[in-house]
C-alpha cells in the first residue's frame, strides 16, 4: 500500500485547533499545518497573534483562517463550527487544547475561580467535541486530541479546580472514545508535563524540575510532535481512548 509522506499525510483535511494563538495550540496548528492540513485556528482575545499563526501557515504553503470564539459559550462554538463548514465543508481533526488556570489553595478557592476552569478546561472539550462529532459522524472519520495535563493524574496543590477539570477530560475522553469508535473516529487525551508557554512563565523554577525525571521543561513543539502523530500517522489508526504522557517522566504508570 503506498502510504503518503510524512508532510502530506493530512492533505485535503481540515483541522480545528481551540486556543492556536499562543503555546501549545500554535505549535500544534504550525505541526499540523505541515502535515498539509487546513487549520481554523481559534482564540480568545490574541487576534494579532492569532493572524500572525495564520499568516505563517500560509507562508509554510497551506491554509489556515483565524477564527474568534469563547469555547465555553455554545453559541460561539456553534459559531466556529459554522465558520469552518462555510470555508471547508468538513472537519477531520479536533484538537481541545483552549485552557486557562485560576490557581490558588482551596480554602482561598472562589466558585468563580472554580466555575471559569471548569467552564472553559471541561465543558469547553465537551462543547467542541459534541458539535464536530456531528460532522465526524456523517464523515465517518476523524480524530479528536485532547489536551488534558499531569495535574489531573497526580493532583497539584493550588489547582484544586484544574486538576479536577482535566481528569474530568480524561474520562470523557474514554467514553467519547468508545462511543464514536463504530464510526471510525479516533479519541485520545494527551497529558503534558510542565511545557514552556505563557501558562507557565510564572512557575517555572529549580525547585520543580527535581520533579521531572529528564531534568527539564518541555517545549510546545514537543507536545505538537505527539499530536501530529496521534491527528496523522497511520499507525496511530488503531489507537484510542488512551492517554498519553509527555512529562519528561513525572507520571510513570
Ligand atoms: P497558553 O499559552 O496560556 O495559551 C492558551 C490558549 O488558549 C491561547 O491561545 C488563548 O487564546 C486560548 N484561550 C483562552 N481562553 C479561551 C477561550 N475561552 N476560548 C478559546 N480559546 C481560549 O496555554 P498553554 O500552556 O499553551 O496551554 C494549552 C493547553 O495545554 C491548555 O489546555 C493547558 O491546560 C494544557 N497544558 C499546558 C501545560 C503547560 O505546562 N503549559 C501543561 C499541561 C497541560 P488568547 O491568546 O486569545 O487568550
Amino acid at each position: 500500500m503506498n502510504e503518503p509522506q510524512n508532510g502530506q499525510r493530512l492533505s485535503g483535511q481540515v483541522a480545528i485547533v481551540t486556543g492556536a494563538s499562543r503555546g501549545i495550540g500554535r505549535a500544534v496548528a504550525l505541526a499540523l499545518a505541515a502535515e498539509g492540513a487546513k487549520v481554523v485556528v481559534n482564540y480568545a482575545s490574541s487576534s494579532a497573534a492569532a493572524e500572525a499563526v495564520v499568516a505563517e501557515i500560509g507562508a509554510m504553503g497551506s491554509e489556515a483562517i483565524g477564527f474568534q470564539a469563547d469555547v465555553s459559550q455554545p453559541d460561539q462554538v456553534e459559531a466556529l463550527l459554522s465558520a469552518t463548514i462555510a470555508q471547508w465543508s468538513r472537519v477531520d481533526v479536533l484538537v481541545n487544547n483552549a485552557g486557562i488556570t485560576r490557581d490558588t489553595l482551596l480554602l482561598r478557592m472562589k466558585l468563580e475561580d472554580w466555575q471559569a476552569v471548569i467552564d472553559l478546561n471541561l465543558t469547553g472539550v465537551f462543547l467542541c467535541t459534541k458539535a464536530v462529532s456531528k460532522v465526524m459522524l456523517k464523515q465517518r472519520s476523524g480524530r479528536m486530541i485532547n489536551i488534558a495535563s499531569v495535574s489531573g493524574q497526580m493532583g497539584n496543590p493550588g489547582q484544586a479546580n484544574y486538576s479536577a477539570a482535566k481528569a474530568g477530560v480524561i474520562g470523557f475522553t474514554k467514553t467519547v472514545a468508545k462511543e464514536l469508535a463504530s464510526r471510525g473516529i479516533t479519541v485520545n487525551a494527551v497529558a503534558p508535563g510542565f511545557i514552556v508557554t505563557d501558562m507557565t512563565h510564572d512557575v517555572q523554577t529549580e525547585e520543580l524540575l527535581k520533579y521531572i525525571p529528564l531534568g527539564r521543561y518541555g517545549q510546545p513543539e514537543e507536545v505538537a510532535g505527539l499530536v501530529r502523530f496521534l491527528a496523522a500517522d497511520p499507525a496511530a489508526a488503531y489507537i484510542t481512548g488512551q492517554v498519553m504522557n509527555i512529562d519528561g517522566g513525572m507520571v510513570m504508570a
